[in-house]
């Protein structure tokens, strides 16, 4: 058996994975640390070398993650580190939490009950803020009277509560309005800071820049950088460049099975959407839809066949598609392709197929499928 079946695969460079920390350790102030996002299995690049390369090449000493099980995996490659659950556990789970080490974020005081209640064992937990992203998180007027409740909830026996942390809905875009409603979500935590120190109380956490805030706004009051989409070199939003230097860590790539030449009249796959209009070679390749190459780049995305572009023609099929390779004449069955990623002069990364299709860089590396192998190299 070879290593792995050569028809559609990722391959993930983790020295490109080192270098993006290096910038964005550049990024941060010296008491900032980078917190890794590694959610969703390290969007889609696979948490457990990911994770490991962090831990043990980098020094990453931060993780977080979506859920339970992603925190419960994260732990096993590295032992160490502090590791915060960013979404909702249900409580009956707070045992497992407990024992496994793992830091929860908490949104309310009814929920911090539920959880200490549900174990024996001390919980370690920071406290969201709901700042104005209007998703999870404490949510008052007034910052002084979350911090109030936060003072409260320190009380609650069994509960060890080291942070606070909020997330920002538009730090990635620099449109005035947008920057000002940035800059308000800042002000609120920092206000809350600052009334909890004003009572005497001093947290080791207190945490609010993303990938986007990390590149345009860096500011040293924030105690951890929660690094996600920049770590894998894609940008935040396509409308601002990222700082030189960040790479994509993943390409995929995919084979040509056969290549053919079609004449005036051929139909192309499912529906008929494409009809040959002057001879032209076509080429079928070893990708689909269930890998998670969109069914709405049909007709619209390019794929990279020895150096140059070639347009997809019709309909992706779940595991198959055909593209245009009338300009490429060398090309032939066995050849690899690349869908995300470099060859020659020429790189398509996952923002911009992301861009053809009305989606972010985010969605099209979460949505390379578990039927595409990760193959991890650190050239
Ligand atoms: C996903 C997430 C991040 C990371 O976002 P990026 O834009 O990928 O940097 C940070 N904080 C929270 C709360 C998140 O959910």
């Amino acid at each position: 058996m070879k290593p792995y079946l050569k028809r559609a695969w990722a391959e993930i460079d983790l020295g490109k994975l080192k270098k993006n920390v290096e910038i964005i350790r550049g990024l941060n102030s010296p008491g900032t640390e980078i917190m890794a996002v590694v959610k969703a299995d390290a969007y889609g690049h696979g948490y457990e070398h990911i994770v490991h390369t962090l831990a043990q090449d980098c020094g990453i000493r931060n993780f977080a993650v979506s859920n339970l099980d992603e925190a419960i995996a994260v732990r096993e490659s590295a032992p160490q580190a502090d590791i915060l659950i960013l979404g909702y556990t249900p409580p009956e789970y707070a045992h497992e939490i407990s024992t496994n080490n793992i830091i929860q974020g908490v949104v309310s005081t009814e929920y911090a009950l539920a959880l200490v209640k549900n174990t024996p064992f001390p919980i370690r937990c920071h406290v969201k803020i709901d700042t104005g992203m209007g998703r999870i998180g404490l949510k008052h007027a007034d910052p002084k009277d979350c911090a109030a409740e936060i003072a409260e909830m320190m009380k609650i026996e069994k509960l060890s509560v080291e942070g606070i942390y909020t997330h920002f809905a538009v730090a990635d875009s620099d449109d005035p309005d947008n920057v000002a409603y940035t800059d308000r979500q800042q002000k609120y935590i920092l206000d809350v800071d600052d009334a909890l120190k004003a009572s005497g109380i001093s947290l080791r956490h207190c945490h609010f820049m993303n990938s986007a805030a990390t590149c345009y706004r860096n500011t040293p009051r924030s105690t951890l950088s929660r690094a996600g989409i920049i770590l894998y070199g894609l940008h935040p939003d396509m409308s601002l460049p990222i700082p030189d230097g960040l790479e994509p860590v993943m390409e995929v790539k995919a084979v040509i099975s056969q290549v053919k030449t079609s004449q005036p009249g051929d139909c192309i796959s499912y529906g008929r959407t494409f009809t040959v209009e002057h001879e032209m070679r076509i080429a079928t390749v070893t990708v689909g839809y269930a890998d998670g190459y969109s069914r709405l780049l049909s007709g619209k995305g390019e794929i990279l066949v020895h150096g140059k572009r070639c347009k997809i023609v019709g309909r992706v099929c779940m595991d198959q598609l055909m593209i245009d390779v009338s300009d490429v004449p060398e090309a032939k069955s066995g050849d690899i392709v690349t869908l995300i990623g470099r060859d020659g002069d020429d790189i398509i990364t996952a923002d911009e197929l992301a861009s053809v299709y009305g989606t972010i860089g985010y969605e099209v590396v979460c949505g390379i499928s578990k039927r595409v192998p990760r193959i991890y190299k650190e050239a």
